[in-house]
């Protein structure tokens, strides 16, 4: 489907809405009927009909239209957030006694999941290095039912072949999951590759303003159904009218905003590189990327989320770079209109840090939408007051 038609145009039936250009955030908690058999229907398929804002809203129902549409799949649940996501996805396809395969250090959230939510449920997790489709082989059990993929890993950088995992996965009929959210659907569509489940943290990308919270899964409209009708009602974790309309708006700008993002990011890296503080960066469209291959090969574009590891002895020497940028902002997350930064020793206490960890000194840098110019001169300032 054509990507203008998509942002601008699918599932905006402007006649319904008096012919407004923007669609209205249909603020309402429930929806009246005329007649019974009408309700009664609603009740036996709520997932094809207005009955509860639990779950279906038609603000909702036009950004899911154009968020699977993005990812190439039939359907498409929009969450309150892509950690709500995560969770749907993973618990709608496991049992007791089932056996997962993640690739290592997944998101934070999903490690939660893995590590402390499902072993309550008998359901364990076996982490591989991603990098080598061996590593999954060999991790195969006859329990295993799920793979849980995040490629590029939004941390390590690290990459999986989605296309080889995904066959592997389809010999062995066991479901695949992938977390895209550094690609987003512009510059990487696993479905097409064949992976089954593909989810994103639409709070990045998606959004785009750092202005919101939300989640995306998309998936075959059997496979949605299931978990609209199970995970998704239970819980409760829809998105919200007030945020699918924001979400709506960011997707107008999606591909401009990843594109100013592109260009940006290579001239950081850059100059980064040549930088005497900085021993090395870390990025998937870099030409030293060790996968940059595969980057190449599965990624239409690389975006703006990179690391880079910065030579110091002392701990004080990153805080001081750290504090003495002005614009660049220290805070989590990524995705919006603004750069950020995370040093690794935030994670760790500051005694603790050892010039020999590499993770102690390394920076999680994201790229937004200021000029290039800009940013440079402002982690220049940031270097200048290190010592
Ligand atoms: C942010 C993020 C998530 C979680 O999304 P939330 O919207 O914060 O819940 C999941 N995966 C990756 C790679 C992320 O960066």
């Amino acid at each position: 489907m054509n990507l203008s038609y998509i942002l601008n145009e699918l599932g905006e039936n402007r006649e319904d809405y008096f012919n407004a250009v923007a669609p209205p955030i249909i603020q309402t908690s429930n929806f009246a009927f005329k007649k019974v058999d009408d309700l009664r229907k609603a009740f036996e398929d709520e997932a094809s009909a207005y009955l509860y804002r639990r779950g279906n809203n038609p603000t909702l129902k036009i950004l899911s239209q154009k968020l699977a549409a993005l990812d190439g799949a039939e359907d498409g649940l929009v969450f309150n957030s892509g950690a709500g996501a995560i969770y749907a996805a993973v618990v709608a396809n496991v049992k007791s006694g089932d056996h997962i395969i993640s690739v290592d250090k997944p998101y934070s959230w999903a490690q939660k999941l893995f590590n402390e939510i499902l072993p309550r449920f008998n359901v364990t997790t076996t982490y591989v290095d991603g990098r080598e489709i061996e590593n999954f082989k060999n991790a195969i059990q006859p329990n295993t039912t799920v793979i849980y993929l995040e490629t590029p890993n939004s941390w390590s950088f690290y990459l999986q072949d989605l296309r080889e995992v995904a066959k592997l996965a389809k010999e062995k009929n066991i479901l695949t999951i992938c977390d895209n959210s550094y690609c987003s659907p512009l510059y990487q569509r696993p479905v097409e590759y064949g992976i089954d489940l593909v989810l994103q943290s639409a709070t990045k990308y998606i959004s785009g303003h750092s202005d919101v919270v939300a989640g995306v899964l998309c998936g075959t409209a059997k496979m949605m159904n299931k978990i609209f009708n199970a995970e998704y009602m239970n819980i409760g974790i829809g998105t919200t009218p007030f945020n699918a309309w924001l979400l709506i708006r960011g997707l107008r700008t999606i591909k401009i905003r990843l594109e100013k993002i592109s260009e940006t990011t290579p001239k950081i890296v850059n100059y980064l590189k040549l930088h005497e503080k900085v021993e090395s960066v870390i990025f998937p469209f870099d030409k030293d990327f060790p996968q940059s291959k595969l980057a190449k090969e599965q990624m239409q574009g690389a975006c703006g989320l990179f690391s880079f590891i910065i030579r110091a002895e002392k701990v004080d020497e990153i805080e001081n770079f750290c504090q003495g940028l002005k614009h660049i902002l220290m805070a989590v997350s990524w995705g919006g209109h603004e750069s950020l930064i995370i040093p690794g020793c935030a994670s760790i206490s500051s005694n603790e840090f050892s010039p020999a960890n590499m993770a102690h000194r390394t920076m999680r840098m994201y790229v937004g939408l200021e000029e290039a110019e800009y940013l440079i001169e402002d982690l220049e300032r940031g270097f200048k007051t290190m010592e």
